[in-house]
């Protein structure tokens, strides 16, 4: 193998400039080989016996050494897949991650791996260990059992069959939804049939008529379709057709009953579930969810639900009584029927609550919400968080590089922000992680952030001759100053302005961002972000979003970017009132929906099958305020929960949501004393009790140690607009 492949460098960060898609097979080959290598010399029945700290270093440090030297290969390899793709990176991903996931699939199902690691937990002196290493090495035993090794024939075999049988089963679901998606689609001529949707919509709607040769306008079943017309379109017998189409896809109702019907394939994942958690020794596959989970009993997830159920829906019923009198009044529908609800919200919303978020963008310009963020994010964990003192080598030219140090000046991260959308990136926000922080023997490794957004690049406006120039370098960089060349004093420039919603996502990405910068655990398994109870990976994240809805903390950087004024209060009211519409009708919704996931898999009972539509009945019962007609499927196309890895785990969303809240309101509370939200003594309790801590202790402990006790709603609701 030849050393100049620059994935196999061990340089701090990673020469991202001279990475080619020649380099990523090549080099993963040479790691996956070395690592077998390792793993087999840790896994011999015949290593030798060595006292405690030597075992956990011989087997448990091995294995994250082995870890670190893949992923500092491939966390390069595949970020440049996401953000500066290329055919030939594809290719040479695509071919680098199947062999990455065969490996790791055959690493979970090595049972002499599964029998050192044992050993170690065994050998006397374990409890003696520091925490993050019993947390270690309890998690990989857990994982093991849960991948089914553990287990004895012929319930080892059966196990291994039901798994790739649901794999197979969930890709099914997910294509017939697709599928059935595709099928449906109207053909409309005369665009008077499309009053009501406004020109950003029906340019959508032009161009799916395009891409099938058509004239006209075509709505389709894709998101941004159905979204315009049932917001929009003045016609109700349009929005019918659509919410019908929509709402039996991949079922046997609606326009293509029975054709792409994933009733059978429900029926055959639950029953596969619940024998899967059976021979792993659950009573349900909602009792096998909880295991990687910060709830403990489905009990507790049942409680925790009912409990919002109580307080969210009163207030939903009266939103709802709302709602259905100005359809009434105002709009002359009599009876508010299911696919009038989205379209009588959005008249309604932009009578009592309209907020201009056009207007609003001029007050959140990229370089102030950056130096504002940082800002707070310093003086909550005494931090500082600047643009790299030396250059360093980046994939695109509008990538910043930003440095963490502590309050000594000690370098402890780094994080690279790569923030304007552009071909060959796809789509969304993200944190990622480049880099754990790893000690090794008298090695530090530091821990490196991705961040990764989409927001619409900067515009130079010019007065006179426009002469375009890409001015897509302001990230990080403070306000954009006009050009100091001369003869370009006419133009005025124009820093990238971001929407209330970008801006909530970037605190959002960052929150996942400090988490894993500001892990102190050495330990990569469980350091940051990995290990983390899945219902409480969002605590950081959601945590950070509130502060953009925080009057002191919108003060540092809600300045308006040519005139530098303060975000007025009348439209920061606007924002609230916006922000509580129909908030007790959504919760409801985010209720039913994991109520029903719940319920269906606790419940399950293979004699009596899955019962999907009387499971999702009594879901509402319990937690809608409006029900829609009895075709209406919509498990038929919840993919979340048979597609996607949410089975027993929708409920996350809100117990997240819960924690974020009520840990943001401890620096509410902590304000009436210091006078300021972004109280630092609270900051440095969170840092050091969450932030810190990874997964080297359950999620509870923790949020107990920072709170002084188990969470509560109560923040929540208030955040929402439903405290009493
Ligand atoms: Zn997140």
């Amino acid at each position: 193998m030849s050393s100049d492949n620059p994935l196999l460098g061990n340089a701090p960060l990673p020469a991202f400039s001279k990475i080619r898609a020649d380099d990523v097979v090549p080099a993963i080959d040479a790691i996956l080989a070395d690592y077998q290598r390792g793993i087999d010399a840790i896994a011999s029945p015949d290593a030798p016996r060595q006292p405690q700290s030597d075992a956990f270093d011989r087997v448990m440090l091995e294995q994250e050494r082995l870890d670190q030297r893949l992923a500092r290969a491939w966390a390069p390899a595949s970020h440049l897949h996401a953000v500066a793709d290329s055919k030939e990176l594809r290719a040479a991903y695509e071919q680098a991650e199947e062999k990455i996931t065969d490996f790791a699939s055959a690493l979970g199902q090595n049972r002499d791996l599964y029998a050192a690691v044992q050993a170690v937990a065994n050998a006397p002196g374990f409890a003696r260990l520091a925490r993050p290493g019993r947390a270690l090495v309890e998690h990989a035993i857990r994982d093991f059992k849960l991948s089914g090794v553990a287990l004895e024939e012929p319930a080892r075999t059966r196990f291994r069959e039901i798994a790739s049988e649901l794999a197979k089963l969930a890709t099914e679901f997910s294509n017939a939804v697709l599928d059935a998606s595709d099928s449906w689609h109207e053909h409309i001529e005369d665009e008077r049939d499309l009053a009501g949707i406004p020109e950003s919509g029906r340019a959508v709607l032009r161009e799916y008529a395009r891409e099938r040769e058509l004239g006209g306008w075509l709505v389709t079943l894709k998101q941004p379709a159905v979204q315009a017309v049932l917001t929009y379109a003045d016609s109700r017998s349009l929005r019918e057709r659509v919410y019908w189409a929509y709402q039996t896809r991949a079922s046997d109702q609606g326009p293509d009953a029975g054709k792409f019907d994933n009733s059978t394939r429900i029926e055959k994942i639950l029953a596969l579930r619940h024998e899967a958690a059976q021979l792993l020794g659950f009573a349900n596959a909602a009792e096998e969810s909880l295991a990687t989970k910060m709830a403990k009993t489905p009990d507790e997830v049942l409680a925790f639900l009912r409990d919002l159920v109580a307080r969210a829906k009163p207030v939903a019923q009266r939103e709802l009584e709302e709602l259905r009198d100005y359809a009434r009044n105002e709009l002359g529908l009599e009876t508010l029927e299911s696919w009038d609800v989205a379209y009588a919200s959005e008249k309604l919303r932009l009578v009592s609550y309209a907020l201009d978020e056009e207007q609003l963008k001029a007050w959140f310009p990229l370089p102030s919400v950056l130096d504002g963020m940082f800002e707070v994010a310093g003086k909550l964990y005494g931090i500082a968080v600047e643009p790299a003192r030396d250059p360093v080598d980046v994939w695109h030219p509008d990538v910043r590089y930003c440095e963490v140090r502590d309050a000594g000046g000690r370098l402890i991260a780094g994080v690279y922000l790569d923030l304007y959308a552009r071909s060959g990136k796809r789509g969304g926000a993200w944190m990622d992680v480049c880099r754990a922080r790893f000690r090794d023997g008298d090695e530090m490794q530091l821990p490196i952030a991705f961040l990764t957004c989409n927001f619409a690049p900067p515009v130079k406006r010019t007065s006179a001759e426009g002469r375009p120039t890409s001015l897509a370098r302001t990230a990080g960089e403070g306000r954009a100053t006009p050009g100091e060349s001369g003869g370009a004093r006419d133009e005025e420039i124009q820093p990238a302005l971001l929407t209330h919603d970008d801006v909530q996502t970037i605190f959002h990405e960052f929150g996942h961002g400090l988490h894993h910068m500001l892990t102190r655990i050495e330990l990569p398994s469980i350091g940051g972000i990995d290990g983390v109870e899945w219902d409480a990976v969002e605590l950081p994240s959601q945590f950070m979003e509130n502060f953009c809805w925080n009057r002191q903390a919108l003060d540092l950087f809600a300045r308006h970017w040519s005139s530098g004024e303060r975000l007025p209060d009348e439209l920061f009211d606007k924002m609230l009132a916006a922000r509580h519409f129909q908030a007790g009708m959504f919760l409801c919704r985010q209720l039913e929906f994991a109520l029903f996931d719940f319920l269906l898999h606790a419940g399950f009972d293979p004699a009596r099958g899955a019962r999907v539509m009387e499971t999702l009945e009594a879901a509402r019962r319990e937690a809608a305020v409006l029900y829609p007609p009895a075709w209406q499927r919509f498990p038929h196309a919840f993919t979340h929960i048979f597609g996607g890895g949410y089975a027993a785990g929708y409920y996350s969303y809100l117990w997240a949501e819960v924690l974020s809240a009520d840990a943001f309101a401890a620096f509410e509370e902590h304000a009436g004393a210091s006078g300021s939200v972004i109280d630092a003594a609270t900051g440095a309790r969170f840092r050091d009790e969450v932030l810190a801590v990874g997964a080297s202790r359950p999620a509870l402990e923790s949020f107990i140690a920072f709170r002084g006790r188990a969470p509560q709603p109560d923040a929540l609701l208030r955040s929402y607009g439903l405290a009493s």
